[in-house]
């Protein structure tokens, strides 16, 4: 009940109380007709009136003060359950928050994508997860712990050596690629499409400043790094990685944008929730790199190990062979990445 409310209802009550005497009163006036009858009652109404006016009223004051003492309190318990409500809410809130801080990227960006749903960048996210979801349900290796070994920014001299220790332990990986227009670059994707691998798209120049300079740039970007692929390989790629990965701080462009293009070209992107490190530098030490890999293998399902096969990164080959067995003998399948796996994608820092 609202406050004003309760002014009516106090205002009712002698409202009602004087309406019944002048109904009284015109009762008598119309009804009788009888002259004899109105002195009398006239008269016990003057004999008693003032101290039945004055209980009335009285009566009346004391009602009047404890419904408006029970309405407040009423209302004011309502409040307090409302705030509770809030409060409570707002705890659930904080408390859901930082229980998604501890997980990984993925969840994270559940979270973030069911969050906001009122911007169009976030409502494309909210799209894009259901698309995850039916990934899951065409999942073709269902209850199979996997793991995908993905490389960047290859091919180089060393890709043709990574692809030899993969042949021989008999996996399949992935490969986001740049473009190297290099005779031995270009036989080492075809090799990758014939064994069985999966090749996809890193960027043409991998130049932060070109890549990300507008949207226009960005589109072009993917376009026609996906035709170069598709003119060496026959085989055309909607398989995407952002360089820096979509949550990197240095695109000029709106990242939203980005991941609506790509959803509405027909293209997946994939970040990743393992780190080998190979990235920090050069001649990372490969002992390094193989605990950074197996040391970030837990309870979860899918694990997306971030590695790379640019020329430099020597010692990520050497680490090759024992990351691929810490992995099996984990119970995990090494798997490439298909259009039924679970994409990992990253909370993003920028837009
Ligand atoms: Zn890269």
């Amino acid at each position: 009940m609202k406050r004003e409310d309760v002014k009516d209802y106090k205002k009712n009550i002698p409202d009602n109380n004087a309406g019944k005497n002048d109904v009284a009163e015109g009762d008598i006036r119309h009804s009788s007709g009888k002259k004899y009858k109105r002195p009398v009652r006239r008269k016990k109404q003057n004999i008693k009136s003032p101290l039945i006016i004055g209980l009335i009223f009285s009566a009346l004051v004391l009602l009047v003060i404890v419904c408006s003492f029970g309405i407040d309190k009423v209302m004011n318990g309502n409040a307090d359950s409302a705030s509770a409500d809030v409060v409570k809410k707002e705890t659930d809130n904080a408390s859901g928050d930082s229980q998604h801080e501890s997980e990984t990227s993925e969840e994270i960006s559940k979270e973030d994508e069911t969050k906001d749903e009122t911007t169009i960048e976030e409502t494309t996210q909210v799209q894009s997860t259901t698309a995850v979801n039916t990934s899951d349900d065409k999942d073709e290796y269902p209850g199979v712990k996997k793991v995908y070994l993905t490389f960047d920014d290859g091919p180089s001299s060393i890709t043709s050596d990574i692809l030899d220790v993969l042949d021989c332990y008999g996996v399949k990986a992935t490969f986001f690629t740049v473009c190297n227009t290099s005779e031995s670059a270009i036989q080492n994707m075809q090799r990758i499409v014939n064994s069985g691998h999966t090749i996809a798209i890193h960027s043409v120049s991998h130049k932060y400043s070109t890549v990300y300079a507008s949207l226009d740039s960005f589109k072009k970007d993917v376009l026609d790094m996906q035709q170069f692929i598709y003119e060496n390989t026959g085989y055309k790629t909607f398989f995407y990685r952002f360089p820096g990965g979509s949550s990197n701080t240095i695109a000029q462009c709106d990242i939203g944008e980005c991941i609506q293009f790509l959803d509405e070209a027909g293209f997946e992107y994939f970040d990743w929730n393992v780190e080998s490190g190979d990235a920090t530098g050069n001649m990372i030490p490969k002992d390094t790199i193989v605990n950074n890999v197996l040391s970030s293998l837990g309870d979860r399902d899918e694990y997306m190990v971030l590695m790379h096969d640019a020329e430099p990164k020597k010692t990520t080959l050497e680490a090759l062979p024992e990351i691929i067995e810490g992995i099996q003998s984990r119970g995990y399948q090494i798997l490439p990445v298909t259009e039924n796996t679970k994409p990992v994608h990253h909370r993003r820092k920028n837009n």
